[in-house]
């Protein structure tokens, strides 16, 4: 096992992964930008190195800062979280050169999942069901281009090969704005991701996002862990997530959940995954493949008793793996809400001084976040603060749970999100489950 790992991350991510290493005895070093120097995650840490300033890509983003970090205080591991370099092969690459094992799948791996069209077609060779679109990337000719959107069936949408994050992506209704929308997409791919290749998928008009959970150890042995649902989302970032998935047959969610992991021991893939899919009329349609452990992932662990983060460490550490599928069981019901500094309703970011800090206890809550009475939020990263999980024996506890838990949250000095989660856990389109991706926005446009 690891003495030492190194954190390369922040926020909650990095208090999540330095207890993960604590419970396993395993020494920790956090890195830290100049605006995150006060974290908790830094005073608990054996050790922690400043790595430059506020600026991600002058911090979180730099490999050399990183890998330096790791060299001068000898730590044997490093733990991407997720966001920042989590998913770049190429720094996965400069980890295990430099002599370093990352804890996440081979840089292989990570580079074929980052292409969402070699992702896609290692997804048909093992079985796995994808949106219906273009076999591959979309050619030059314009009649060609047109003849696959007749065959694919409008809506299409066109989607870059190097997306991310919900960018470059276009939906077309007609053939007369279809070619346009293709070098639109084109060029813009181009000038973010460095990629001007785009394909095409059929838009499906009313989906969920279902998104499957699995650990593998890169050779013959891969589990699924259950489902989670996603769709509670506004512009394809996720607010609310919970597993199981309501009102999904069990059937259906095994058969997809064996061709993940059988998608994994064909892959030989290492670590923990995501095999995310737009799921209508009972159908399953493979989007894409997260290479990284998910802000999601705690609901996960609350229905299995399985702890993720720990398995990623097990797994890279190279230890036995003895988990076996008919060891995994599922049992009750996780909702969590990412509690976000922002305004409720109208999104803008509220960083600033938090003057008071009160979280929720009692039965089935479970709290991550760095935050504490008179930190500071800074304004260089993302707006999450905090996850608030709930368990329950079925979904109506856990959503009862959540409602007790966030009236007794007190967060003073910034606006959080807060409100916008109270009014969605009395929701009745919520409460009854299974409601689609588009579900927020369209109640959010509803608000007078
Ligand atoms: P990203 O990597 O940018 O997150 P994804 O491929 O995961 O891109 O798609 C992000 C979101 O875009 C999905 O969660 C869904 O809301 C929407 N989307 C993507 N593909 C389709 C499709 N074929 N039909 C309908 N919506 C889609």
């Amino acid at each position: 096992m690891f003495e030492k790992i190194l954190i390369a991350n922040r926020g909650e991510i990095a208090l999540r992964i330095q207890r993960a290493c604590r419970e396993l005895d395993i020494k920790t070093v956090v890195v830290y930008s100049e605006a995150d120097r006060d974290a908790k995650y830094v005073r608990l840490a054996d050790e922690a190195v400043c790595i430059g300033p506020a600026a991600a890509r002058d911090s979180y983003l730099s490999m050399p800062a990183l890998i330096s970090a790791a060299e001068v205080t000898d730590a044997e591991a490093i733990h991407p979280g997720y966001g920042f370099l989590a998913e770049n092969a190429d720094f996965a690459d400069r980890v295990e050169k430099s002599g370093f094992v990352f804890i996440g799948p081979r840089p292989e791996s990570i580079r074929m999942m980052g292409d969402k069209v070699s992702a896609k077609q290692a997804m048909i060779e093992a079985g796995v069901p994808v949106v219906p679109g273009s076999a591959g990337a979309l050619p030059d000719d314009p009649e060609e281009i047109q003849r696959i959107a007749r065959e694919v069936g409008y809506p299409v949408i066109v989607k870059a090969a190097g997306g991310g994050g919900g960018r470059g992506m276009r939906v077309v209704y007609t053939e007369a704005a279809l070619l346009n929308a293709v070098s639109m997409t084109r060029t813009e791919a181009g000038a973010a991701f460095g990629n001007p290749e785009v394909y095409m998928e059929k838009f499906l008009e009313n989906p969920r996002h279902i998104e499957i959970q699995v650990l593998a150890d890169g050779g013959r042995n891969a589990v699924w862990l259950g489902e989670r649902d996603c769709s509670m989302q506004r512009r394809h970032q996720k607010v609310i997530e919970e597993a199981p998935a309501p009102g999904i047959a069990r059937r259906l969610i095994e058969r997809i959940g064996e061709r993940c992991a059988d998608a994994c021991r064909k892959m030989g893939y290492r670590g923990a995954g995501t095999f995310e899919f737009l799921y209508e009329d009972g159908e399953f349609f493979f989007i894409e493949m997260n290479t990284r452990i998910q802000v999601e992932h705690t609901v996960t662990e609350m229905i299995t008793g399985i702890d993720l983060v720990v398995q990623q460490i097990l797994i890279a550490a190279g230890e036995k793996f003895t988990l076996r599928q008919r060891d995994i069981q599922f049992r009750g019901h996780a909702l969590e809400c990412r509690i976000n500094a922002e305004d409720p309703f109208k999104f803008i970011p509220s960083p600033g001084k938090i003057t008071n800090w009160h979280t929720p206890g009692g039965p089935g809550v479970r709290m991550d976040s760095h935050v504490f009475s008179g930190y500071t939020v800074p304004p260089n990263y993302d707006s999450m603060i905090a996850k608030l999980i709930t368990y329950g024996d079925t979904r109506r506890q856990a959503i009862a749970r959540m409602e007790i838990a966030l009236s007794e949250m007190v967060v003073e000095g910034i606006q959080t999100n807060i409100p916008l989660h109270r009014e969605l856990m009395r929701d009745g389109n919520f409460v009854e489950g299974g409601t689609s991706i588009h579900y927020l926005e369209h109640k959010l446009s509803q608000r007078p």
